[in-house]
């Protein structure tokens, strides 16, 4: 399938009526309701109130950006615990490879989050025209500092040097974005236990638990395949029992595969592309793109989309993650709350 760009879902009343014949489908939208957090450990004693609204073409918004606030608090709480009770303060390495403007704003939000929940951050900034051997240096002292416990290369790597050679040197133990083909092995495994989840689509996994969305049994459809998001959300969605099916570039029916899910997470960088038409009544959707699209009245000239046509997903799907707000907070949340079972278990702390 040709890559296309959906920059455009205003006609949201117009695409309705072309819901494949299903105009009423609407009206079979299930309302999630009051629900409560399970009692997980990483959900203690918290309580999300799912909005649901009297309409009948409004979708519960997913809050990440709430959902990550819990868990940064539950970190700083934690974080703080370890301090005073063994004198350990959890640390993370950030290693940048050259000047991308993206790359220096992800790390100096990182670094923010950390400091934020009481987490030691490091970074080490490299020329573009670095060699390969000093980025595999700056990674061989964090693996031996008894102080980090995570260790992040900021991606995309410059084009001249080998990003597996790379990824491969971070020791597995400090491996928080979960990247190492150890992890993602045992992540694909059955019965094994990755040590780290990469951080995108555990945020994900996070937002459906944290508003007690069934995911066992039910039909998912993960939009994407990549290393980072795609791939690893399908095999976690697998591990929790669903009945995966994942599109990319080469899928001829993307839209009638979609369709069948009860459960979507859209990872493919191309703004507004899974339409109303895509989206079963009451499917719960994750949205993980992040596309800037043009848009003049807006202070810098542009705006953020995700992948599906919100304002048409909203009136079919029983909830949705909004972009921004959405997965994007529950990213570096997942990074900090990774850098903490790292120190933990070094330090075998409970
Ligand atoms: P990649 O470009 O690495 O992967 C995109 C995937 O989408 C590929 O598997 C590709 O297929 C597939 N794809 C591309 N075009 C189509 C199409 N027209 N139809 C079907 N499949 C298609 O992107 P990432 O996974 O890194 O990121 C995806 C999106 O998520 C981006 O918008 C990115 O900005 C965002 N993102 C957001 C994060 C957050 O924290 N919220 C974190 C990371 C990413 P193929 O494999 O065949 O090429």
């Amino acid at each position: 399938m040709a890559s296309m760009m959906f920059t455009d879902c205003s006609s949201i009343s117009s695409s309705l009526l072309h819901v494949n014949g299903r105009r009423g489908a609407i009206l079979f939208r299930h309302c999630v309701g009051q629900l409560r957090l399970r009692s997980t450990a990483s959900a203690r004693g918290c309580s999300i109130s799912i909005r649901c609204s009297s309409s009948p073409s409004s979708a519960t918004s997913i809050d990440g950006k709430a959902v990550a606030k819990t868990i940064r608090d539950e970190i700083t709480v934690d974080v703080s615990r370890m301090k005073e009770s063994i004198g350990v303060v959890p640390g993370l390495a950030v290693i940048l490879v050259g000047d991308r403007k993206d790359s220096a704003t992800y790390v100096r939000n990182k670094k923010k989050a950390c400091e934020s929940v009481g987490i030691k951050s490091l970074e080490v900034r490299l020329a573009e025209d670095c060699s390969e051997e000093q980025v595999l240096k700056s990674i061989s002292c964090f693996n031996d500092d008894p102080s980090i416990h995570g260790i992040l290369v900021q991606l995309p790597l410059p084009s001249h040097m080998d990003e597996q050679n790379i990824l491969n040197a971070v020791s597995i133990e400090k491996d928080v974005d979960g990247f190492h083909p150890l992890n993602i092995g045992r992540l694909a495994m059955r019965g094994r236990e990755p040590l780290f989840v990469p951080c995108t689509p555990k945020g994900c996994i996070e937002l459906l638990h944290r508003y007690n969305v069934e995911i066992k049994g039910k039909r998912a459809v993960v939009i994407g395949r990549s290393n980072i998001v795609g791939m690893p959300a399908a095999l976690l969605l697998q591990r929790e029992d669903a009945t995966v099916s994942i599109i990319h570039s080469r899928t001829k029916n993307p839209e009638e595969i979609t369709r069948e899910a009860d459960i979507i997470i859209a990872a493919v960088g191309q703004p507004n592309m899974v339409r109303g038409s895509w989206i079963k009544p009451g499917a719960v959707i994750i949205d993980v793109g992040i596309n800037p699209v043009d848009d003049p009245n807006a202070p810098r000239g542009y705006r953020l989309v995700g992948d599906v046509c919100y304002e048409e997903a909203c009136q079919i799907a029983s909830a949705i993650t909004p972009v921004p707000g959405g997965v994007g907070p529950m990213t570096i949340a997942m990074l900090l709350s990774n850098t903490l079972i790292s120190a933990k278990r070094i330090h075998n702390f409970e």
